[in-house]
């Protein structure tokens, strides 16, 4: 891509104005296009047939949609598809679309590529940090999915931030492309997810932001030991400190809190651990997501037994704090966090 071509992507529908109008072409021509973009989920300037053909052409050698090329993609048995982007710089990015029984359709997409929290059980973390990713990059993952399900007569319904990256570290990034996917895609915001692995000042700031986005705080210990042991993260934010921004989070949004947590045998899963988890929700507006420890190649963890999560809710139980053991999706086609890409890299070397 040259430095003079436009995605329209990026373009806001005040900067699709301005950019047709310096086409030669009146401002309502701007909102034709981003009607084709987002009500139609054109692909290709081609399809945008009632513009007129001077513009189409001027369009097509002068803009682009989007920036990201798609380099694989795998199709799991339960219909989860994975795909691997490139940036225009060279970093790979992942998303992920999960079709699920009830017509949801979720996107799982990245914030950055490569992380830099490096939490140990991580792929992502585990390759370090690359670059932040433009709002426009972000939003593109699910402009794509949306457009592509459009096509087969199917919508977006559901946005995760749980795909490569620390959506907080890039905060304006990810909140400027969750109000697009709202306005451009007509995803509500409480169909849309944001996880973070707990930057307490930015939990603050989202939730002054008057959204009703969905929070998942990556929590997967609940002493400071054994956090920070797993998630580097934790020596600079506490537990206590974590857990009190999500109780003024509630109390400003009246939102509940999703805790995610790893389960890893013999390390985080004992009765034990969830007494202590269990006294440390107790009261709040919560949900626990178990998750058992999808496998990655420089952590030596293995998942928990599925008898030993379901004594983990039990406990979690008596203390009133609901949890769930999330089915993991995808799993054959390594669509867990970051992990697709390890296997391209591979191949690739
Ligand atoms: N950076 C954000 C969002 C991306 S990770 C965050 O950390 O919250 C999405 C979720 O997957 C997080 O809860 C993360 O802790 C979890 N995760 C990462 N690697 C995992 C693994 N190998 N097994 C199970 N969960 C994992
Ligand atoms: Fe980054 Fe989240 Fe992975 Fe931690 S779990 S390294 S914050 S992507």
């Amino acid at each position: 891509m040259s430095d003079t071509t436009t995605d329209l992507l990026a373009l806001d529908a005040p900067g699709a104005a301005a950019l047709v109008r310096e086409l030669g072409q009146p401002a309502f021509r701007g909102k034709q296009v981003r009607k084709w973009l987002y009500d139609k989920g054109a692909m290709s300037v081609d399809e945008m047939t009632d513009l007129p053909k001077v513009l189409r052409t001027r369009l097509t050698t002068e803009a682009t949609i989007g920036t990201l090329s798609q380099v694989v993609e795998q199709c799991s048995e339960d219909g989860t598809q994975k795909r691997l982007y490139r940036l225009p710089d060279g970093p790979l990015i992942e998303s992920v679309l999960m079709p699920y029984r009830d017509g949801r359709r979720t996107a799982c997409i990245s914030s950055q590529a490569g992380c830099a929290m490096g939490c140990v059980f991580c792929a992502t973390g585990q390759m370090g940090f690359k670059r932040h990713l433009s709002e426009a990059e972000i939003f593109e993952q699910a402009w794509r999915f949306s457009a592509e399900l459009k096509l087969v007569g199917e919508r977006l319904s559901n946005v995760v931030m749980m795909g490569m990256g620390e959506p907080f570290h890039n905060y304006e990034a990810v909140i400027g492309a969750v109000r697009r996917m709202m306005s451009d895609l007509g995803i509500g915001a409480r169909h849309i997810t944001i996880s973070t692995v707990g930057l307490v000042p930015a939990i603050d700031r989202f939730a002054d932001e008057g959204l009703q986005v969905g929070l998942a705080i990556s929590l997967h210990a609940a002493t400071d030991t054994q956090r920070s042991a797993l998630l580097p993260v934790g020596k600079r934010w506490d537990v206590a400190a974590l857990i009190d921004s999500c109780r003024r989070y509630v109390a400003q949004t009246r939102r509940r809190v999703t805790f995610e947590w790893a389960l890893i045998a013999g390390e985080n899963d004992s009765a034990e651990e969830a007494h202590r988890l269990g006294r440390l929700l107790k009261g709040m507006l919560c949900h626990v997501n178990l998750i058992p420890l999808n496998p990655t190649a420089s952590f030596d963890g293995e998942p928990t037994a599925e008898a030993d999560a379901g004594t983990f809710v039990d406990v979690l139980a008596s203390y009133g704090v609901t949890a769930t053991v999330r089915v993991r999706r995808g799993i054959d086609i390594d669509a867990g966090c970051g992990q697709l890409r390890d296997r391209v890299m591979e191949q690739e070397a």
